[in-house]
């Protein structure tokens, strides 16, 4: 049995004919920088999400970052964020000199906790040491965060948010997409996300119109009128013309594939809901399951099991971003963030991808299960 942990040779098979047609058309019209491929795509992008603006950028990273420079981030500025999520998350951050502000994750959706939140907010602000600027709730596994109390606390405290819907492109929350369920939105197109392109790509998505204005100037190293007038610093974050035109056909295949992925987080559930820890969607949230993540006392020999019999598992995340280095100077320890430790020494994800067969799934599911009785 093989099966591939996201079988991006699957999905180009499926779409090999419009892919190769669309990039061809970009090398016979030449422009692959802002060509005509990346303007439809904002617009489709902007259609899918629901909102004014989309734009496109050259990674995920870059898509927190440029929100974060538009809202003039910077040393002195306390944006808070969850430990539980990719180092890219709270980098931006830290790159601008603010500092990340860690809130606890809900243990049951593994995403940032309002009333956590709340008390973290109102703690740093009677402190007075650091102004509380924004917060960055993390899509995680696809699943929207709860925007509704998030909403509220960034009100009450005149915050920012910025949603990380790098995992979450494709979920909903009340019936409203992800990437318009807060002021600004960022997205990664990294392959292996559940929309993704053939390199590095990102987009964010807004209904503001000033943010976008500024955002666009920052995307072309702080371009004004033109190309060499310059009114502020920016950077290099296009999106290229060949992943707009490969993303175009992704985009389109995109709603059929996630209905696929439903089927597949279904079955997975179905099977082992009475034997693991399987992944919780409240009411109300769709996922676009960007992983199917599970908790087990037995996580190591369940994976080497499925290993051996050539079932790839990974673990999101190992180590909470508290506890890396690259943030000592946040002076933290272990005991700090107990549910986000608590996951990363049990949770393991699952082969998860819209071509996984039915035989499949119940393939990976049997071989857990019979691990498990053999634990008993
Ligand atoms: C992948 C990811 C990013 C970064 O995206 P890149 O395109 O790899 O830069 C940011 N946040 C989260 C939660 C991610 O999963």
């Amino acid at each position: 049995m093989s099966i591939a942990f996201i079988d991006l040779k699957k999905q180009f098979n499926v779409l090999e004919k419009d892919i190769r047609s669309a990039v061809d058309r970009v090398f016979e019209h030449a422009q692959f920088i802002m060509g005509p491929e990346v303007i439809q795509l904002e617009q489709e992008l902007a259609k899918f999400a629901g909102v004014k603006h989309a734009i496109g950028c050259s990674s995920g990273t870059d898509a927190l970052l440029l929100p974060l420079l538009a809202y003039e981030v910077g040393p002195g500025d306390a944006i808070f964020t969850t430990p539980f999520t990719f180092i890219a998350t709270a980098e931006v951050i830290s790159l601008l000199g603010a500092t990340p502000v860690f809130v606890d994750i809900d243990a049951k959706t593994y995403n940032i906790d309002p009333e956590l939140l709340k008390e973290a907010v109102e703690r740093v602000s009677g402190e007075g040491r650091l102004r509380p600027r924004g917060i960055i709730p993390v899509d995680l596994f696809g699943l929207p965060a709860d925007y509704d109390p998030i909403m509220t606390v960034a009100q009450d405290h005149d915050l920012f948010v910025l949603e990380d819907a790098a995992q979450g492109f494709g979920g909903a929350y009340f019936g409203r997409p992800a990437g318009s369920l807060s002021h600004a939105a960022s997205t990664s197109f990294f392959p292996a996300k559940p929309l993704g392109c053939y390199g590095d790509g990102g987009a964010i998505f807004t209904n503001d119109d000033s943010l976008t204005e500024k955002m666009r100037s920052l995307l072309v190293h702080g371009q004004g009128i033109n190309k060499y007038d310059n009114v502020r610093v920016g950077i290099n974050g296009r999106l290229d013309t060949i992943q707009a035109a490969i993303l175009l056909v992704k985009l389109a295949a995109f709603p059929d594939e996630l209905k696929e992925r439903q089927r597949v987080a279904d079955r997975y559930t179905e099977g082992l809901r009475n034997h693991l820890e399987t992944p919780i969607i409240p009411e109300g949230h769709t996922s676009s399951w960007a992983q199917y993540s599970v908790q087990s006392d037995h996580r190591e020999a369940l994976q080497n099991s499925l290993k051996e019999s050539g079932i790839p598992t990974a673990i999101y995340y190992p180590k909470p971003l508290h506890l890396q280095d690259a943030f000592v100077n946040l002076g933290h320890q272990t005991g700090d963030f107990p549910i986000s430790e608590a996951a990363s020494r049990r949770i393991f994800s699952l082969p998860m991808h819209p071509y996984l067969t039915n035989e499949q799934i119940d393939s990976i599911t049997n071989l857990i299960l019979k691990n498990l009785r053999n634990k008993e």
